[in-house]
This record gives structure tokens, C-alpha cells and sequence, in this order.
């Protein structure tokens, strides 16, 4: 494992070191997770409450990278065991909800490794940073491969070199400690208890120099961390975005009113600490919402958009447009998604799901023409833009939902001969699906963050005419459960 180089990091690594507690103590998973939701109804019999202790051997592993287990004839998932060893585990009843958790690993596995990162048990943000490389690499396979069954073998998951640093977008929430200091990090997941941090071990260097930047001035300009509960402050989140290629900074000030006292002090401070941005933007969000962006959005320094370099074409990113958060792997992903498409020139390519229209204008080179639609509206402009930027004269982007935008296609009797599609994680829909067959496009190249709806979807296509032919993982989310797949379906 390769260790990051960034400064603002290894200021806190020695920290981290220090509080990184074995099993059983403070840090350790059990002790951490207090506000976990994850629960397993197993049951529609009440049981009493109770917690208990039990010795039990881990089995496998779910599809959420948790440990498999077996108590009183129960199978239940414990958060950060490992298939082989032997825990002692809590096992809570409350109603007909059981939920077990690590308190002592007794035998561990080989594949165990000590976590690089002493947030690890209280954060969250990260799944899998107990297991070493080829551990995680194995288990992103097999659960791909279990769930892609169906349709055949899927191809070895493409890995990154240096899994670490690849996150070119972060967000940052700020807070008070008990000792009323400024603090910023991360919320611990499902729930809204703010971890204080020095850094993220899979976010990009700078950008976790510039909130920490942005921390530490906040007390000289008597800026107040926004308090959720009470309604008062000002700096909600920090948001920023890095061109990994370009180098592009934008960072966006998330506030809670649009009266922002001393902006232009701040924002000079700002910049003569970290000439390395070029962008500033505040944006007003005053919503009791867990939202991290609001409507109101004001360009405070430079254009209010950066621009990166991905395979060899230039895309503008605004602050609310969505951008493929590791661009090394990207390139790997999107290789994948247009060897597949096996396009000659001729073709009509509907980029569906486009965001700011990527995987369209890359195609665009080797396609008669690109259709793009997109709901978000920053986004469309942001398509409309990039398709200029590079010159390209065959794409054509539309606003509106995916869904009806096909069904509209297919009333008309319109053709397309290779659909490109990158839906959210929920999936596509029906409307969208039925559309497909009925514009019966010779291929379907479908990118998904969620194999789980993936496979909803493609049996649908299954089932109505199409075969799944290869199916790509690609490793775009180290050190998380997370992984990301792109299959070529093609008209039977
Ligand atoms: N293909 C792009 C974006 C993929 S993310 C890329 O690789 O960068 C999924 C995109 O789907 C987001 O931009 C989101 O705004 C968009 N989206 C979500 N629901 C949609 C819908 N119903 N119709 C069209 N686009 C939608």
C-alpha cells in the first residue's frame, strides 16, 4: 500500500496513530457507529429486548462488504469482520430488530490490515479499509459476479494504481466542539454527529489543505459554523472541486444567508493562502435540509466553473453538475463503455443519463451523431458548452427526464442504433426501457454505480429481445463498497 505524500495528511498522521486504539477500546468498531441504522428485521416474531454476548465465525461476506454469521439459527452481517475468524460479537434485540456488532476479533484474518485512517471506525465514508488490496479487490469481484449470474461471467475488475487521493470532489461541514473551537469534517454516516478531521484519506490532497485553510480563519473573521439544530451561523459546507489534469480549483462557500460580512477580506485571505484556486462561488442555502446545495448561487472569484482534461477533451464543471468523482478511472471506464459500443462513424448514439456530457462528446468522435438528455439543467448548459469548447459539431443535448425523452423518440418512430446509458443509482424506469425496445438500437451500453438495479434492468432488456454480453467492472470507489460496471447488451 502506497502512503499519500500530502502535507496537510501526515500533519495529523502522527495524531492518528496515537488514537488508533485496538479492538474492544474507544476506537474500536464496536464502541463506534452509535448512531448506526443498519439493523437486520429478520423475524415477525417480537422478541424481548436484551444484548447479549456470543462467540461466532465469520462465513462470507454480504454484498455490503459485512461480515456473514450464524446465531441462534439466524444469519445476521456484522460491520468490519472478516470471512475465517472468530469474533466475540454484541448480539441487540429490540422488537423484532437484531443487530450485531464487533466487540473483539479473536482470531484474525490474514487479509486484516490496520486501518490507514483513525476516523475509519467513527466516519463511515469508507467500508473497507480493514482488508488489504487484493481482500477488497476479491470481494468487489465476487459480488459482482454473484449478482451478474444471470448473465454470464464478468470480466477481472480493473483496480487502481494508487487507490488513495482520487476524489476530486469533497464536501466539508463545520461545527463547535465542546470547547466551543471551530471544528470541520465529515458527518459519521447515517446520522448527523460532525467527525473533526485533518483530512480524508481518499479526497484529494489540496482540497483538504483549503477547508482545513478555511477552518482556521473562520475565528479571525468571526465567522460562525452553521448550527443545524438552532438555525444560527453563517459557513455551512465547504465544497471543492479539483480538475485532477488541469489543476482548476473551485471551492464554494455554502452559507446560510446571502449577507456575508467581510466577503471580500475573506475571500482576498482566501486566495493569497491558496493561489492555486481559480474559482470562488458562494451559495445560499437556507433550508433545513441535509441538502448540501441550495438555489442561490453567486460567483464570488474567477468564471464559477473549472475545467478538466478527460480523454483528451475539455469539460467545464459547474458547482451543481455532476462529474465523475475519480477521473483516473474514468478514463478506464469510458474506454471500456466505447470499445463496446464498436461504433464506425455512421452511427446515432443516444447519450441518456448524459450529465455534463462526457461519455457523449468522447463517443461523438466515432458516431454520425450524439443525441444527449439530461435532467439537471446546470449540467445541459454545461454539455452544450463542452460540445463547443471541443469543437464538436455532431452532438445535441437536451434538458428533460431520460424516460419520457425516449418515449417521445419512439412515438415518433425515430431510430437510434446504440443507446448509452449512466443512471443515477436507483436505476432507470420503464418508460425509459420500454422506449429502448421499441427504438431497438443494435447495442446498449449500460454504466451503472449500483449493479443491483443494473441487473433489475437488464433482465427487463433480457426479457425483451436483447442478450448481455460482457459485463466490465471497474474498481471507481477504492477503500468503499462501492463499484461501478458497464455492460455490453446487444440486440438478439
Ligand atoms: N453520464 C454522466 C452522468 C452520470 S450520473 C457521467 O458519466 O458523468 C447520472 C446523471 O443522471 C446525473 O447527471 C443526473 O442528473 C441524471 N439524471 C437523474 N435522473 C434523471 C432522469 N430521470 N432523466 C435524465 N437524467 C437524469
Amino acid at each position: 500500500m502506497s502512503k499519500r505524500k500530502n502535507n496537510g495528511y501526515k500533519k495529523s498522521e502522527k495524531k492518528r496513530k496515537q488514537s488508533n486504539k485496538p479492538f474492544g477500546k474507544k476506537n474500536s468498531p464496536s464502541a463506534a457507529r452509535k448512531g448506526d441504522k443498519s439493523k437486520h428485521p429478520t423475524t415477525n416474531k417480537r422478541h424481548p429486548d436484551k444484548t447479549v454476548t456470543a462467540e461466532v465465525t465469520c462465513t462470507g461476506l454480504s454484498n455490503t462488504g459485512k461480515g456473514i454469521i450464524q446465531w441462534e439459527g439466524k444469519q445476521l452481517e456484522v460491520e468490519h469482520l472478516l470471512p475465517g475468524e472468530t469474533a466475540e460479537i454484541t448480539v441487540s434485540t429490540k422488537g423484532r430488530y437484531v443487530n450485531a456488532e464487533l466487540k473483539r476479533v479473536l482470531t484474525p484474518s490474514k487479509e486484516r490490515i490496520k486501518p490507514m485512517c483513525s476516523y475509519y471506525y467513527d466516519c463511515g465514508g469508507c467500508q473497507l479499509l480493514h482488508m488489504n488490496e487484493q481482500a477488497q479487490t476479491r470481494f468487489k469481484q465476487e459480488t459482482v459476479d454473484k449478482l451478474m449470474k444471470p448473465f454470464g461471467k464478468p470480466e477481472p475488475i480493473l483496480t487502481m494504481d494508487h487507490p488513495y487521493d482520487y476524489r476530486n470532489k469533497s464536501h466539508t461541514t463545520f461545527g463547535l466542539n465542546k470547547e466551543r473551537q471551530i471544528i470541520g469534517g465529515l458527518y459519521a454516516q447515517n446520522s448527523h454527529k460532525l467527525i473533526s478531521m485533518d483530512g480524508c484519506l481518499i479526497h484529494d490532497p489540496k482540497a483538504d489543505e483549503i477547508w482545513q485553510t478555511i477552518r482556521d480563519m473562520m475565528k479571525s473573521f468571526k465567522m460562525q459554523p452553521y448550527n443545524e439544530d438552532t438555525g444560527q451561523g453563517f459557513l455551512r459546507h465547504v465544497l471543492v472541486k479539483v480538475g485532477k489534469v488541469s489543476g482548476e480549483i473551485m471551492v464554494v462557500l455554502v452559507v446560510a444567508s446571502p449577507i456575508f460580512k467581510g466577503k471580500n477580506n475573506f475571500i482576498k485571505a482566501l486566495r493569497k493562502a491558496h493561489p492555486e484556486i481559480t474559482t470562488i462561488l458562494m451559495n445560499v442555502n437556507n433550508r433545513n435540509t441535509s441538502m448540501v446545495l441550495g438555489d442561490q448561487e453567486k460567483v464570488l472569484f474567477g468564471k464559477g466553473t473549472i475545467t478538466d482534461i478527460l480523454c483528451g477533451m475539455k469539460f467545464e464543471i459547474s458547482a451543481k453538475s455532476f462529474y465523475q468523482i475519480n477521473p483516473v478511472q474514468t478514463e478506464k471506464l469510458y474506454g471500456k463503455a466505447i470499445e463496446m459500443a464498436q461504433l464506425t462513424g455512421k452511427e446515432t448514439v443516444i447519450d441518456a443519463y448524459c450529465g455534463i456530457g462526457t461519455i457523449g462528446l468522447i463517443a461523438s468522435r466515432k458516431a454520425g451523431k450524439v443525441i444527449g438528455i439530461e435532467l439537471n439543467k446546470d449540467a445541459v448548459r454545461d454539455a452544450i458548452r463542452n460540445s463547443k469548447r471541443n469543437d464538436v459539431k455532431n452532438a445535441r443535448f437536451f434538458q428533460g427526464d431520460a424516460g419520457e425523452f425516449m418515449v417521445k423518440m419512439a412515438a415518433r418512430g425515430e431510430k437510434a442504433d446504440v443507446v448509452i446509458m449512466d443512471p443515477p443509482r436507483s436505476g432507470s424506469d420503464e418508460a425509459f426501457l420500454s422506449s429502448v425496445v421499441k427504438l431497438k438500437p443494435k447495442r446498449v451500453i449500460y454504466v451503472s454505480c449500483n449493479p443491483e438495479t443494473q441487473v433489475r434492468d437488464m433482465k427487463y432488456l433480457a426479457q425483451n429481445g436483447y442478450e448481455v454480453k460482457r459485463i466490465q467492472p471497474v474498481d471507481m470507489f477504492p477503500q468503499t463498497v462501492h463499484v461501478e460496471t458497464v455492460a455490453e447488451i446487444v440486440l438478439k
